[in-house]
């Protein structure tokens, strides 16, 4: 075949694949995967390159314009899953194309940061220092510095060393006597730590039962189901990851963990460099918070096969790497594995997928499995591993509920922390142990209602009411990022009688402080957490023991491990249970059990107060008990029941406009269209207002349909839309197995 043209896909949403003549000199060159620049329409376009063809009948065929990087940046078994996500998630590849590959990558504007290294030159005669010693006396000591270099050294090290200037140091370059050349100059965001080598930890009986059957899949992948590790918090999963990489890397295997993001820390991350330290290289990282720069070095050196395991959040599961023998997911029950913009892919699912392309074995691993991984389990298209103790012994938290509806009565008043849980905190303080406390809400007020009129400050874009701020003295949206001065008097009414209700984590923090005042407490959120460092100071100073009462979101709840805390308090367990959303028990599930895992992971056992107003709701009764498979049958029957996930595939189309007539009638006619399309098998819930009907400004209707062929009913959406024409001022999304159904 003599290889013509390429068939590319352009960084811009048109749909189409795109032929273009492959000029002399590249010829040879590029191949599937390539970046290369093209012409389109009148200007240039970067695009993926995803076929060699010999010839073509498009007609007015043009030649590529450039080569960009200098290697595939995509391999073929990448592109074949960017076609299976453009099926499943009803999305065009384009986009696709764009969670792939890192925008620093696609542009290829940024580049390795060059350095200035001093080489040491051979010919330099014995005296020259002396000769150099009277006319040049710095020239001379710098000529004694460098000739101690057992290898070459940055320049701004060595000026650093030894307090001379770069003028000294060009003047010896000038004389031949060092050599200046420049180099890439890798930048590590863990340059400046030091990893402590650690060794493979003696497994307990469950753990090495697991690890020999995660083996055996390692062994023989072509044969492996996707394996799914159900561990109690604190079992000693990780390890069991660690150990199950180094088994993969031995076959000549590489590794991706993939994290949830809030759960990357610089204590995650430090556990895998120091296992896997034998190479500067090894681990590479990849999450939201790293420069472009960084994430431009990191992705290249696990490019060129430099690092063999990659650890990183939800895009981690698109690093370039060959050869891959293991994908684990922690936490594999975590919605922030699903992206909440297009692509709208699930990163534990699209993991599974990958797996099966790439022939390796994908390891799901969490204290509280999703119930569509369980129920894969249970079914046998996963396989089941199981973690039912604490390493060394430890018991698990006593958890004990405390009925709010009751402790209101007594207190007359608000209740932030009830009789109970006031004396446990008390008892901790006294034994100079560690207390953490959980409220899922930020701000200090969640609302501020005028008792005059009635009228709440509502966001003007959103169907939600602001937060007050008591720090930065503002009323905020959560959802819009609105933010508002604080009326002394009702705006409505003109009456002063404006009342502050509800409360978030800044308020417990300000509560808490003024019930213990001797107390060190520190509050741990979005909102305090806005420096750069502010997040591992405060761990390390929690650590240290510097601080008594912890108070934070979800930012505390996962994978943090401190022996000396021995008390967690859940403020109000209630949150996410009254939510409109077929998950939300499976939610509050997962979250009581994960925060009380926060407990008790020392020598002493730990104690949890779950704090709620409906202390007999099933997902708050089976997490008391630890029974995970209670809590999933019963669920499962009400999934059953309604015809939910994991028994259906969801998808959610959401139709918004500025104007609220509009998007009622473009949902109208979609769904119409949509019930003329689908056959019977599909389930068609008629159009109606969001739950949260107003979002930035616009007006929001939802079409739900349920099915299980889900890649045939992504193919009927996507033509049905493809037909309708939509006033443009009317937006569509889809979102296939959505989570946010709000
Ligand atoms: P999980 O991920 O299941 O919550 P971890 O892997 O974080 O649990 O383990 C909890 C703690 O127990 C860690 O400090 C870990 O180093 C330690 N650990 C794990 N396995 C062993 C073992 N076999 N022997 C001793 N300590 C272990
Ligand atoms: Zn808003």
């Amino acid at each position: 075949m003599k290889p013509n043209f390429a068939r590319v896909i352009i960084d811009r949403a048109i749909h189409r694949e795109l032929d273009y003549a492959i000029p002399h000199e590249f010829a040879g060159r590029i191949d599937v995967g390539w970046r290369v620049r093209v012409p389109f329409r009148e200007k240039a376009a970067l695009a993926t390159v995803i076929a060699i063809l010999a010839e073509t009948d498009a007609s007015g065929i043009r030649p590529i314009e450039a080569v960009v990087g200098d290697g595939a940046a995509l391999s073929p078994k990448l592109l074949e899953l960017a076609r299976w996500m453009s099926a499943y998630y009803c999305c065009s590849i384009e986009t696709v194309m764009r969670s792939l590959l890192p925008q620093v990558i696609r542009r290829a504007e940024v580049s390795w940061k060059k350095q200035l290294f001093v080489h040491r030159m051979r010919e330099v005669p014995p005296d020259a220092a002396e000769k150099l010693r009277k006319r040049a006396p710095r020239q001379a000591e710098l000529l004694d510095a460098v000739s101690q270099l057992t290898a070459p050294i940055a320049a701004a090290d060595l000026l650093r060393q030894t307090s001379l200037d770069n003028q000294t140091l060009r003047a010896l370059a000038r004389r031949g006597y060092v050599e200046l050349r420049a180099a890439a100059m890798p930048r590590d965001p863990h340059a400046d730590e030091q990893f402590v080598a650690t060794t493979n930890l003696c497994l307990n009986a469950e753990q090495s039962a697991a690890l020999t059957a995660i083996e055996q899949s390692l062994g023989n992948p072509s044969n492996a189901r996707p394996i799914l590790l159900h561990g109690v918090t604190g079992s000693g999963k990780t390890e069991i990851y660690l150990q199950a990489i180094r088994s993969a890397l031995a076959r000549g295997g590489t590794a991706i963990v993939l994290v949830p993001e809030i759960s990357l820390t610089p204590q995650t991350v430090e556990r895998f460099k120091s296992r896997f330290a034998e190479g500067a290289d090894m681990v590479a990282v990849l999450h939201s918070r790293l420069s472009e720069g960084e994430r431009h070095d990191e992705w290249h050196k696990i490019q060129a096969g430099r690092a063999r395991i990659v650890i990183g959040a939800r895009s981690a599961i698109f690093a370039p790497l060959e050869n891959l023998g293991l994908i684990v997911v922690d936490e594999e029950h975590e919605t922030s594995y699903k992206q909440e913009e297009a692509p709208r892919y699930q990163a534990r699912d699209v993991a599974v997928v990958r797996g099966k392309l790439e022939n390796c074995v994908v390891l799901l691993g969490t204290a509280t499995p999703s119930l569509e991984s369980y129920y894969n389990a249970t079914r046998g298209k996963y396989q089941l591993l199981k973690l039912t103790l604490r390493v060394d012994d430890n018991q698990m938290p006593l958890i004990r509920i405390v009925d709010l509806r009751e402790e209101k009565r007594k207190a007359k008043s608000l209740t932030i922390i009830g009789e109970k849980l006031h004396s446990a905190i008390i008892a901790r303080l006294e034994k100079r142990e560690q207390t953490i406390l959980f409220l899922n809400r930020r701000g200090f007020s969640t609302s501020l209602l005028c008792s005059a009129c009635g009228e709440a400050r509502d966001c003007p874009n959103c169907s939600v009411a602001l937060t007050f701020h008591r720090t930065a003295s503002r009323l905020s949206c959560h959802l819009c990022g609105h933010t508002a001065a604080v009326p002394k008097k009702c705006p409505a009414c003109g009456e002063d009688a404006l009342i502050y209700s509800g409360f978030g984590t800044e308020k417990v923090e300000a509560h808490v402080q003024q019930l213990f005042p001797k107390s060190v407490v520190r509050r741990m959120d979005a909102d305090s957490m806005t420096r750069k460092d502010a997040y591992r100071e405060t761990l390390r100073a929690f650590r240290a023991g510097k601080i008594d009462l912890l108070v934070g979101t979800q930012m505390i709840a996962k994978g943090l491990h401190f022996p000396n805390v021995t008390l967690v308090g859940i403020i109000n367990a209630d949150l996410a249970l009254h939510l409109p959303d077929f998950r939300a028990g499976e939610r509050t599930f997962q979250l009581l059990t994960q925060v009380a895992g926060r407990a008790g992971r020392g020598e002493t056992p730990g104690e949890v107060f779950v704090q709620t107003f409906t202390p007999f709701s099933p997902s708050i009764q089976f997490a008391r008990h630890h029974d995970f498979v209670g809590y999933f049958d019963q669920e499962l029957e009400f999934r059953e029941r309604c015809e939910f996930p994991p028994f259906t595939h969801a998808v959610l189309i959401t139709v918004r406009s500025a104007h609220e007539a509009r998007a009622s009638f473009s949902a109208e006619t979609l769904a119409r269209r949509l019930k003329e399309a689908l056959p019977d098998e599909f389930i068609l819930s008629p159009p109606s207002p969001a739950p949260l009907e107003k979002l930035q400004g616009q007006l929001r209707f939802h079409i739900l349909i349920r099915g299980e062929a889900i890649v045939r009913l992504s193919r009927l959406v996507r033509e049905t839309l493809d037909k309708l024409p939509f006033p443009e001022d009317v937006l569509a999304s889809v979102d296939v197995d959505p989570y946010q159904l709000l």
